[in-house]
């Protein structure tokens, strides 16, 4: 699924369970489109930083908690985390069923970092500003 910001990558199910997992919604019908929200977290998340410009199209790949178990294990051997951003590929693998808002938004500061700035930042630079958004996302 194509949105203004993202490339979002899953199966219609897989799409279907990302986009409750980020609007909390059950029984009633959501407020907005899941491209419309994920749209709005990424606008959001660059006027946090302050670091608007126009960014290559992030993929986001929606996975299961083993496929994402198995993505990790190509870049690094320790725990496994919820979500993870990797710049060669500019994508975000991420649990479909247990992602938030938050968490996107804390992945998407990854890549704005990674996009904007000319010199990647420190990691724990990164891990600081991206704990920042996520707190204060308010949407
Ligand atoms: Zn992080």
């Amino acid at each position: 699924m194509r949105t203004k910001h993202t490339n979002i990558k899953g199966s219609e199910s897989e799409l279907t369970t990302f986009h409750k997992s980020l609007d909390f919604y059950i029984f009633i019908k959501p407020k907005r489109t899941l491209s419309e929200l994920v749209d709005i977290i990424f606008d959001r998340v660059q006027d946090i930083l302050g670091m608007k410009k126009e960014y290559p199209a992030i993929t986001i790949q929606l996975c299961s908690q083993d496929a994402l178990k198995s993505n990790w294990k190509t870049y690094n051997k320790s725990k496994v985390p919820k979500a993870f951003y990797v710049h060669k590929s500019h994508t975000i693998f991420i649990n479909t069923k247990t992602a938030t808002k938050g968490i996107l938004a804390h992945e998407m500061t990854h890549s704005i970092l990674d996009n904007y700035l000319l010199v990647k930042p420190p990691r724990n630079t990164s891990e600081i500003l991206c704990r920042y958004v996520d707190r204060n996302l308010g949407i």
